[in-house]
């Protein structure tokens, strides 16, 4: 029986792994599922985050995933049936989004399935009663079991000298394309990522459906922030900070 903890990158499956290593728990492999679509400085960070788990567990695999095609490819490719014929994908609907499909639960089964009999630890936090009650019998979720919420978490990784920086321009981290972020997301996107919100921009362009379910396009949301830098002298970045994770304003790395 092999032990797997399932690392995003994130606050919750970061002090999740910790905690794992920290009460001893059984370990043998950590996964991470490379989407393609993370930011060049989170991808820095998960590097990072494989080493310092090893120094803490040095006979821990760290095994990288990948999905069998890109974003892009799955985006670009033409429907062959149905009223869509002829149409390429597109954005994924935001609800059965056919990306965490493709991207992730695809590839993490395929691997689970390979693995052999196992048992898997899922970042679940406290505050998370109705993801915790979907949970298959081979899961185990220690942040749940424990009573660790999402600010727990935080606080946690914190006190063991884990700061990522990207929760100063994000609320969240995931897919930097992902439709279902919220509009403060975006505007951050938009402000420190120019190259990769133009390539969104293009994809928007070519794409039948719209990036919200809403049948708000991208297009739509240029002209909405482009309207608000004219417009607005206070703006709206300053609530995407994430002071919790930061002891001083200086910190540049996760890691002490
Ligand atoms: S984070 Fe968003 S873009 Fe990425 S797989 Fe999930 S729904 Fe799709």
């Amino acid at each position: 029986m092999q032990y797997i903890a399932s690392f995003s990158g994130g606050k919750d499956s970061t002090a999740m792994i910790l905690k794992v290593i920290e009460l001893g728990l059984p370990l043998d492999r950590i996964v991470f599922c490379d989407t393609g679509l993370e930011f060049g400085e989170q991808r820095n960070i998960i590097r990072i985050a494989e080493r310092k788990f090893k120094e803490l567990k040095p006979n821990v695999e760290f095994n990288w995933i990948k999905p069998e095609k890109t974003f892009e490819e799955y985006f670009y490719t033409v429907n062959n049936t149905g009223k869509r014929k002829g149409q390429i994908w597109g954005w994924p609907f935001m609800i059965g989004a056919w990306c965490n499909s493709r991207l992730k639960l695809k590839p993490l089964n395929k691997y689970f399935k390979q693995v052999g009999d196992h048992k898997r630890y899922v970042g679940i936090a406290a505050d998370e009663p109705e993801r915790y009650k979907r949970l298959k019998s081979n899961c185990i979720a220690p942040l749940y079991l424990l009573g660790m919420n999402e600010c727990s978490c935080l606080n946690y990784i914190k006190e063991k000298g884990f700061r990522n920086p990207m929760y100063w321009k994000f609320e969240r981290l995931g897919c930097y394309l992902c439709p279902k972020q919220s509009l403060n997301s975006l505007r951050s996107l938009r402000r420190h990522y120019p190259d990769l919100w133009n390539k969104m921009l293009r994809m928007d362009r070519d794409s039948p459906v719209t990036f919200k379910a809403d049948g708000t396009t991208l297009e739509e949301l240029e002209k909405k922030f482009k309207y608000e830098d004219m417009n607005t002298v206070t703006n709206y970045y300053p609530v995407l900070v994430e002071p919790r994770l930061f002891a001083s304003t200086k910190q540049i790395s996760i890691f002490d």
